[in-house]
């Protein structure tokens, strides 16, 4: 019987069970989980935050997902050293577990900056975990004021969350513009105007160089008063175990399209793992939940002795404030086209006859078809792409695309 040892607790580790039970039902797996909690799903702190969902409706897998799958978990703990050639994962509290084959689904910790007189400040949080939202929920007031540093997918989110239940929020970022990871000028002013709409006050192109306790005082000299403060300026790979063990890692822990990092019998998935994309030939982290499950059941099926592999995954971000949505993916490599609609903006980026990415604000029905476009490295003189631009539908498909896709039906 195999003993498999998975360590996080999130998306990519669901992916890993599911994958090692699709093959092997006797197997032992145990999870390491440092937090101290079933799995949720991950992108709703904001909404339960807004008061749009609950724990309940939040979670990952039904309650009994462990049970029924053999899962032991261990929770509340970290794994804290590996070491490959004994095949043995060291925890927090000196326990040594064994493994045959290990999987490291550990995800990313937020980075927090060290800037000046933070640790003055009384009401400073992260955004990351179900714990973080808890803990900033009981922080609000309605006559708080909040200052969020970071103007990317985490600190919107974040703002968006806590709208109702304060007075002020700002967000402040070093960047001269919101989503600046994912978006150009012209699409992230769009996205701007309507978090501003909604009450959001931004300062960007500045940011804290160091706090007088609740008062930040920004590089342009500005003050800024809050009673409430969310770092949200990046998230880091948890690299460090496979790292500290010898095997190789950049910006996250290096796999290959089967999910082996360069340590024997040492797998990884999800957040903290950096791998290929296919539109830019770089390999990349890639933090985008449903990737991590993917590459979560790549990793079990080959642990438990399959043959799984995984070669088509690229940059996607979905986003919506107050009805306006923005969804993006790919690199932006190549010609752009552009349609400016009544709603938003559609770019489309393409290069050697393929579609190598897209930002689309406004109208995102059917995007679908760009991302399948793309994961399917579609040549493009094979569809009617001038059609497809406009107006994306399988129509412009050849019949036997149609056939494989929808049984015919159109
Ligand atoms: C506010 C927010 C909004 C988001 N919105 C979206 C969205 O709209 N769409 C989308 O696709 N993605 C979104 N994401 C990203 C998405 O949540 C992640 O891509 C996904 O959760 C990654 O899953 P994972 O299993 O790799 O890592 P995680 O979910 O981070 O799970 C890793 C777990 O491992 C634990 N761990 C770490 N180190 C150790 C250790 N040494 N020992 C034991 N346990 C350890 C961590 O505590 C954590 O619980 C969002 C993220 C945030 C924070």
């Amino acid at each position: 019987m195999k003993n498999y040892v998975i360590i996080g607790n999130g998306a990519a580790a669901v992916g890993v069970i599911e994958g090692i039970r699709s093959l092997d039902r006797d197997g032992k797996i145990t999870v390491v989980s440092r937090e101290n909690r079933h799995v949720y799903c991950r992108p709703l702190i904001s909404y339960l935050l807004e008061g749009k969902t609950d724990e309940n409706l939040m979670l990952y897998r039904p309650e009994d997902f462990y049970e029924r799958n053999g899962v032991k978990v261990i929770y509340g703990k970290s794994a804290e050293s590996l070491d490959p050639k004994s095949k043995k994962v060291i925890l927090g509290n000196g326990e040594a577990l064994d493994y045959d084959e290990i999987c490291i689904a550990a995800g990313s910790s937020p980075f927090v900056p060290p800037i000046e007189g933070l640790e003055s400040v009384k009401k400073r949080h992260s955004f990351m975990t179900l714990d973080d939202a808890e803990a900033l929920a009981a922080d609000l007031t309605p006559d708080s004021e909040v200052l969020i540093i970071g103007a990317g997918l985490i600190g919107l989110k974040c703002a968006e969350g806590i709208l109702g239940r304060c007075k002020k929020i700002t967000v402040c970022d070093l960047a001269p513009r919101v989503l600046s990871s994912i978006l150009d000028s012209d699409c992230a002013a769009i996205m701007q105007k309507r978090l501003e709409q909604m009450g959001i006050e931004f300062l960007l192109g500045d940011t804290v160089s160091r706090f007088e306790g609740e008062k930040a005082i920004m590089q342009s000299g500005a003050a800024v008063g809050f009673d409430v403060l969310v770092t949200a300026v990046g998230v880091r790979a948890n690299t460090s175990l496979v790292k500290s063990a010898g095997g190789e890692t950049g910006r996250g822990i290096s796999v290959d399209t089967r999910m082996r990092t360069t340590l024997p019998s040492v797998y990884a998935a999800g957040d903290c793992t950096e791998s290929l994309d296919i539109t830019s030939g770089v390999k990349k982290v890639m933090a985008i939940m449903p990737l991590a499950y993917i590459q979560g059941r790549c990793a079990g099926i080959n642990m438990a002795g399959g043959d799984e592999e995984l070669n088509n995954s690229f940059p996607m971000n979905s986003i919506g404030f107050n009805g306006l949505h923005c969804m993006s993916a790919g690199s932006y490599d190549g010609d752009c086209w552009e349609q400016k609609t009544e709603r938003g903006i559609k770019r489309l980026y393409t290069k050697d006859n393929l579609l190598k990415g897209f930002i689309i604000i406004g109208d995102i029905d059917r995007a679908g078809i760009y991302t399948s476009l793309i994961r399917n490295k579609t040549p493009l003189d094979s569809v009617d792409f001038e059609l497809l631009k406009k107006s994306p539908s399988l129509a412009p498909f050849g019949k036997a695309f149609r056939d494989e896709k929808l049984g015919g039906v159109i």
